[in-house]
């Protein structure tokens, strides 16, 4: 479902130019979960953000879903985004200004889901938040805002899931029952799951782990590396 060949991406400031990744190859079947680990600057971000089609590689290419990347324009890959990939953050990016309710249905909303509303109703009862439905974001818990945020990732039912650190703003209990459901519900819904991590012990949970370190892979355990 994903294919990463010979990725090389860089970042310039001023006459100074940052190696973020290089020479980045490895391949995501579908209905399995991967990990990405590494230390902080390691380019796990920057790797997830090309896979997403969010950010454009100086070399290489990715195949996501059966497109290459490069060949789609912006409004394609956004297409593509809103149709086959969903996305949790670290920060878990409600929108403020919107009731959890509000927020699961914003992507089913941009498919032109009519039922958005009854449709994430059930997904909220479904990641335990029934009684929180027209709660907003501030009136929320950092563990609540990331069911809620798990909701919306998995409301349009997406063939991959991009996961960047869904657990680092979390407590030790928290993150293990955001954990427990996020891995729940991607067995639920089919999905092909991808974290970026700095827990191992998260990592260690997923079928392959990719270990990037100063923008070079280290290892990974995914037999159909460098296809
Ligand atoms: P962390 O675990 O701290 O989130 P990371 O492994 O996800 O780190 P990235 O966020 O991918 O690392 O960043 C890799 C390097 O690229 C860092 O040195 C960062 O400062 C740099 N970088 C990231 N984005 C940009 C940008 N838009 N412009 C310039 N430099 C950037």
């Amino acid at each position: 479902i994903l294919n990463v060949n010979h990725l090389q991406k860089s970042y310039s400031s001023g006459n100074k130019t940052l190696k973020v990744l290089q020479d980045i190859s490895f391949g995501v079947e579908e209905n399995t979960t991967f990990s990405i680990v590494g230390p902080s600057g390691s380019g796990k971000t920057t790797l997830l953000g090309l896979c997403a089609g969010l950010d454009s590689p100086d070399s290489g290419s990715i195949e996501l879903c059966g497109y290459i990347l490069s060949t789609l324009d912006e409004d394609e890959r956004a297409l593509l985004r809103n149709q086959k990939v969903g996305f949790v953050f670290q920060d878990f990016q409600l929108l403020p200004t919107l009731t959890a309710l509000e927020n699961v249905a914003v992507p089913l909303e941009l498919q032109g889901e009519r039922n958005a509303l009854n449709l994430s109703k059930d997904l909220l009862e479904k990641v335990g938040l029934t009684n929180r439905i027209n709660h907003y974001p501030s009136q929320l818990s950092g563990g609540e805002q990331q069911r809620v945020a798990l909701a919306r990732a998995f409301s349009t039912k997406p063939k991959i899931l991009f996961a960047d650190e869904p657990t680092g703003n979390l407590d030790s209990e928290t993150s293990e029952n955001i954990e427990k459901l996020l891995f729940a519900l991607n067995k639920d819904f089919g999905t092909t799951l991808i974290i970026v991590t700095h827990d191992i012990e998260l990592a260690q949970k997923t079928d392959y782990i990719l270990e990037l370190k100063g923008g070079k892979m280290l290892t990974t355990q995914n037999p159909i590396a460098d296809a």
